[in-house]
C-alpha cells in the first residue's frame, strides 16, 4: 500500500517516516503553510486584558477592570479555608469549631432547574454557555454594609455561609469570586437563577444620625462628602493606590423601601461606571436577563418585595429587596434609571438614547 501511494504522489509529495508513523509530506507541508501560522506555539501565554469575567468557563470582556478569583489580589470563594484567619487555623475543622455560623465547607453549590441528564453532564464541571443561558435570568443587586469589598469577602467567607459572584469596590474594581455557573448563596429563592453583586456601601438607615454615617462620611469645607474608611480596616484593601471615594451625590438620598423611610449615601461614580458595563455584559452574555428593573403600571420602580408569582416570572435586573421582605438593599440611593439606561446604551454600541432615536428616525424617513 505504501509503495502504491508513493508511486501515485511521485517526487513532489515524497512520504517520510517519522518514528513508526508514516506521514505524507503533503500533510506536513499543508500544516506548515496554513494551520501553524496562527496556532499558538506550546508555552505561549494567552493574553488577558484584565477586564474579563468568567461565564461557564469562557472569558467575556466587560471594558472595565475585573480581578478574578485566580488573579493576584483576588478573592477565591472556591476555597474551603477561611481567608483572613491565622493560616494554621484556616482549615475546615478549625473553622467550623471556631465560627458557629459556618456549617458547610463549600459556600456554593449546583444550580437547580436542570434535567437529570443535564445534572449528570454538568455536576463535574462541564457547564456550557447555552445551558447556563437557559437557567440564569436575574441579576440581583446588593449593598454590602461592609463599606469595602475586602471586608465583604471576609464576612461572607470567614463568618457566614454565604457567597456572591461579584463584589464592586469603592474605586470601581469588580471582583469575581466564582464562575457564573455556580449557585452562589446571596438571595435565597433566587440563588439558582441569578447572578449576584455586592456593592461596597454602608447601607440605608431610618435616621440621619446612624452611626455608620459618622464613621464613614465626612463633609469637606467645599461641601463635597468624602468616604473615610475607618482605621480598623487599614487601607480597606483598595486596589487603586491612594483612592479617595465620594458619593455620586453629596446629600443623603431619601426614599421608601419595604414601606420604611430610609436615608443612604449614594454609591460612587466609579461604581456606577463599572456596574453599567457589567450589567450590559451580563444582559448580552445571559440574554434571559432583560436589561430592565421591576416597574409598576406607571413605569416607576416597585419599592418592595415582588409578590411570589411576579418574582417567579420576573426576568431582569432587580434589588435584593425585590426578593425578600427583610431586605432593603440596594437602598433608596441606588439610581436604577442611570444604570439601566447606561447599560442599554452600551448594548446599543455606545449611542445616546437621543442619537439612537434620531438615527432610527432617519431610517424610517428613508424607507
Ligand atoms: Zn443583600
Amino acid at each position: 500500500m505504501r509503495a502504491a501511494v508513493e508511486r501515485r504522489t511521485g517526487n513532489l509529495l515524497k512520504s517520510r517516516l517519522v518514528g513508526s508513523v508514516h506521514i505524507p509530506a503533503a500533510i506536513i507541508a499543508a500544516t506548515i503553510f496554513t494551520g501553524c501560522q496562527t496556532a499558538p506555539r506550546p508555552g505561549a501565554f494567552a493574553p488577558r486584558r484584565g477586564d474579563e469575567i468568567v461565564v461557564a468557563g469562557q472569558f467575556v470582556h466587560t471594558d472595565t477592570p475585573v480581578v478574578l478569583w485566580m488573579d493576584p489580589g483576588g478573592y477565591d470563594a472556591y476555597r474551603v479555608e477561611r481567608r483572613f484567619s491565622p493560616i494554621e487555623r484556616s482549615d475546615w475543622e478549625s473553622s467550623k469549631a471556631e465560627v458557629r455560623d459556618l456549617t458547610h465547607p463549600n459556600r456554593f453549590n449546583l444550580r437547580s432547574g436542570l434535567t437529570d441528564e443535564e445534572i449528570e453532564r454538568v455536576r463535574g464541571g462541564g457547564w456550557d454557555l447555552p445551558t447556563l443561558q437557559k437557567v440564569v435570568d436575574q441579576f440581583v443587586i446588593h449593598f454590602d454594609v461592609c463599606g469595602v469589598s475586602r471586608q465583604c469577602f471576609k464576612v461572607l467567607q470567614d463568618y457566614r455561609d454565604l457567597s456572591v459572584h461579584f463584589m464592586l469596590d469603592l474605586d470601581g474594581t469588580i471582583y469575581q469570586t466564582l464562575d457564573l455557573k455556580e449557585r452562589a448563596w446571596h438571595a435565597t429563592t433566587s440563588n439558582s437563577r441569578s447572578v449576584g453583586i455586592e456593592i461596597a456601601n454602608m447601607g440605608a438607615y431610618r435616621s440621619e444620625e446612624a452611626k455608620p454615617f459618622d464613621e464613614w462620611y465626612r463633609r469637606e469645607p467645599n461641601g463635597q462628602v468624602r468616604i473615610t474608611i475607618p482605621g480598623k480596616l487599614g487601607d480597606g484593601g483598595m486596589r487603586t493606590p491612594g483612592f479617595v471615594g465620594h458619593p455620586a451625590r453629596p446629600d443623603l438620598a431619601r426614599g421608601t423601601i419595604q414601606g420604611q423611610e430610609l436615608v443612604q449615601y449614594d454609591f460612587t461614580p466609579e461604581q456606577y461606571r463599572a456596574l453599567i458595563k457589567l450589567t450590559a455584559t451580563l444582559c448580552k452574555a445571559l440574554p434571559k436577563i432583560r436589561c430592565d428593573y421591576p416597574k409598576d403600571a406607571d413605569g416607576k420602580l416597585i419599592p418592595h418585595k415582588l409578590p411570589d408569582d411576579e418574582l417567579k416570572n420576573y426576568q431582569g435586573v432587580l434589588g435584593h429587596f425585590h426578593v425578600q421582605t427583610n431586605k432593603t438593599d440596594p437602598g433608596p440611593a441606588f439610581q436604577w434609571d442611570y444604570v439601566i439606561d447606561g447599560a442599554r446604551r452600551v448594548l446599543r454600541g455606545g449611542m445616546s438614547e437621543a442619537a439612537d432615536q434620531t438615527s432610527m428616525g432617519h431610517m424610517r424617513s428613508r424607507l
